[in-house]
């Protein structure tokens, strides 16, 4: 065993996401759900994530065929879907080495793809631009860019597009989107894939043959109010422990730069976690935090390695007492609103110092 003396962690509950998938899956019952676990599984580590979810999943989705290979390496055999398909034509004698399917979405990737003569088996995913404006074939090119695939890709054809606003209820900007898909989809009789976390819980009739399941495979949702929501369970709680109490005078400030100061003599916990390990340093004085089942506030700036919080008002809070972060009892929602960012960010910008354990209520 490692020796560990800081205990700051994240600890990834593996029977929360898979009931989560699950959950959302039952949500969208025609369809088959991906599980998209880029960004080493938007740092609830891909591996394990993927391990967790093998015997659920139909297909895992990564950005990049590097993240792929990764997967591969450590045994996964789900079929993968890479996002934003291949870089470089060596990109597909790679795909086809480690069995992985690639999104194609520019001229070249269908001239490499021709260029193969065959020994990539795999789907044809075809991503095309509705208007997110970032990757894909417009609509209006769609018919000149199928008609240079061959008769046997035809029949593999898989239309994607990506949303740029679906966690906006009744958005005109989605159902035209959507509109443009299905279109697509009667003309050449094929197969789609649109909708993301936002698309399957705010939009039914964006389900298509596959959905691409991220963030809310998490427990984490990206959008505000929706009764749906309410069966998700957080994956991942950030917790660190307390390391020092001090106390501090009516009139004293706390941290660097002096932003926060005392109005009353104040007990002040330092807690063993910083910018260096991804939590954000803009969280502004005020950003919750949970201690021994109540709600304390964060004082001053985030240090590297420490943040300081209030615990005057709290009845009994020691040295070596965990801090919940968020998780279960603070959402990351919350401290992404105090930061100026939003749960994505926070969850993937985690850093490598920060060590995860996994649990397994199963
Ligand atoms: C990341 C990504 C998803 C998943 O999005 P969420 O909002 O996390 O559900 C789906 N599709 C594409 C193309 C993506 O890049």
């Amino acid at each position: 065993m490692t020796y560990i003396s800081r205990k700051t962690q994240a600890v990834i509950d593996l029977t929360a996401l898979q009931n989560n998938y699950q959950y959302i899956s039952t949500l969208a019952p025609n369809s088959k759900t991906m599980a998209v676990i880029k960004a080493n599984g938007y740092e609830h580590g891909a591996i394990e994530v993927a391990k967790a979810l093998e015997e659920q999943v139909p297909c895992f989705a990564v950005a990049f065929v590097d993240e792929a290979i990764q997967l591969r390496k450590a045994g996964i055999k789900t079929p993968i879907l890479v996002l934003e398909g291949p870089f470089q034509e060596s990109d597909f004698a790679i795909a086809i080495q480690h069995d992985l399917s690639l999104m194609l979405h520019t001229a070249a990737q269908i001239a490499w793809l021709n260029n193969d003569k065959g020994t990539y088996r795999s789907d044809i995913w075809l991503k095309i631009d509705t208007g997110m404006n970032r990757l894909g074939f417009r609509v209006e090119d769609a018919p000149d860019v199928i008609a240079l695939l061959t008769e046997e890709h035809r029949k593999k054809l898989i239309i994607c597009s990506h949303f740029s606003c679906a966690e906006i209820k009744n958005n005109p900007k989605t159902a035209k989107q959507i509109t443009q898909v299905k279109a697509l989809v009667e003309q050449y009789a094929c197969q789609y894939s649109m909708a993301n976390s936002a698309g399957i819980l705010n939009w039914p009739e964006s389900h298509g043959h596959y959905n691409r399941l991220g963030l809310a495979l998490y427990g984490v949702s990206p959008i505000e109010q929706c009764d749906l929501v309410e069966p998700l369970e957080p994956v991942m709680t950030l917790e660190a422990e307390i390391i020092a109490i001090r106390k501090v005078k009516a009139g004293e400030t706390v941290g660097y730069g002096d932003t926060w100061q005392a109005d009353r003599s104040s007990i002040i916990a330092v807690i063993a976690i910083g910018y260096a390990d991804g939590y954000p340093r803009n969280a502004k004085s005020g950003t919750p935090v949970y201690v021994n089942g109540s709600i304390a506030y964060l004082v001053g700036r985030v240090s590297m390695d420490m943040i300081t919080i209030d615990i005057t008002d709290l009845p009994k809070v020691s040295v070596g007492d965990s801090v919940e972060l968020w998780g279960k009892n603070i959402s990351v929602d919350t401290v992404a609103k105090y930061s100026d960012s939003i749960n994505y960010e926070l969850l993937t910008r985690l850093s490598s110092r920060l060590p995860k354990t996994f649990i397994n209520r199963g």
